[in-house]
């Protein structure tokens, strides 16, 4: 049996959950097993006719006090004893941060290997697992042979598709946690109050980095004369204190795809860079011809953002 375990939000699958699905019913029939979903929370057994149209038999359906909040320990608690009591030889997950911490944890508690980033599976002798790294920059090809293979689904990357099937029988499931698997627990979610147009829906995209040395009124105001345009950072910024989290671009920030992407006083690392990559158009503005990011750049300019935004916007307004 393969099983998969699926995020919700009140019974409706998140479309990364129907993803990391499509390719857990791939694997299931190239290992010519059944498939089987877990779920958690109060409302799970709510999946069951849209996982069933994924392919999936049954939805395990984990009800249980502890877990009505997000636990790691405890979902990973859950998530071996439900594949041990169904026979499961791997266990696949979305690549989101919930999908990847329960699976780490379950793959730290089995003492078997965990590969992240998964975007296809050959099943042999052994699973034969096509990977991200780095955010996307690098394609690994490894292989997987535990008695129990687990994986998490890179997300966007695969083409979530139903085949048609049946409602999923639901099966309530117990699982018998520990008084430690509770201790890190999801207390309160705080809503950021993003104003202004949303990273990833902005036409433009105007961002800053350790150039601008933390003065980002020329960046916010030529961000607020275009319409449909939003301001970024690199992580130097954040780090610096100057823009919240809510603004960086990158692997561990946000992914953008706007038709113009303007990084001012930003070197171009490979991490900023996975963050901007679904960009049309990118112009740089950077003092240092040699800077990375204007060999990955469509345009730059290559001078003193103080000098350039100022000019930028003097030009916008006289047209
Ligand atoms: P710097 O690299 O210091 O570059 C500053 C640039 O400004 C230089 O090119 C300089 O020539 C230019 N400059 C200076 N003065 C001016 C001026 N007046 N006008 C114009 N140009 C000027 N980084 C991210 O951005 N996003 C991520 O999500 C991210 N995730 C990471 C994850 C990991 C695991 C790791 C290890 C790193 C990550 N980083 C990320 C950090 C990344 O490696 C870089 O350190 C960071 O992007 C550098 O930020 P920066 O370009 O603003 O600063």
């Amino acid at each position: 049996m393969v099983l998969a375990l699926v995020e919700h939000d009140g019974g409706a699958v998140d479309d990364i959950s129907l993803e990391a699905l499509t390719l857990a019913r791939d694997v299931a029939a190239g290992a010519d097993e059944a498939l089987e979903v877990i779920a958690f929370g109060p409302e799970a057994e709510g999946v069951a006719e849209e996982v069933g149209a994924y392919g999936a038999d049954v939805v395990n359906a984990v009800d249980h006090d502890a877990l009505d909040a997000y636990a790691p320990e405890a979902y990973a608690r859950a998530v071996i004893q439900c594949a041990e009591a169904t026979g499961t030889e791997a266990i696949v997950a979305p690549g989101t941060d919930r999908g990847a911490e329960t699976l780490a944890h379950a793959a730290a508690k089995l003492d078997v290997s965990m590969a992240a980033e998964v975007i296809d599976v050959e099943v042999g002798d052994t699973y034969e697992i096509t990977r991200q790294r780095w955010g996307g920059t690098l394609t690994e090809h490894a292989e997987l042979d535990a008695e129990t293979n687990l994986l998490t689904v890179a997300a966007n990357e695969i083409s979530a598709s139903a085949a048609g099937g049946e409602p999923a029988d639901v099966s309530a499931f117990a699982p018998d946690l520990e008084d430690d698997d509770t201790r890190v627990q999801l207390t309160e979610v705080e809503e950021s109050d993003v104003e202004g147009v949303p990273l990833a829906e902005a036409r433009v995209v105007v961002s800053g980095g350790r150039g601008t040395d933390g003065d980002f009124s020329e960046i916010e105001s030529l961000a607020g004369d275009i319409p449909n345009a939003a301001v970024g950072s690199s992580r130097a910024a954040v780090n610096e204190g100057w823009r919240p989290h809510d603004d960086q671009i990158g692997q561990t920030g946000n992914k953008i795809a706007p038709e113009i992407y303007i990084p001012c006083g930003i070197s171009g690392a490979v991490q900023h860079m996975v963050g901007c990559k679904g960009a049309e158009n990118v112009l740089a503005v950077n003092t240092d011809p040699e800077a990375a990011i204007i060999q990955k750049a469509d345009y730059a300019v290559i001078a003193d953002l103080h000098e350039v935004l100022p000019a930028v916007e003097e030009e916008l307004e006289s047209r």
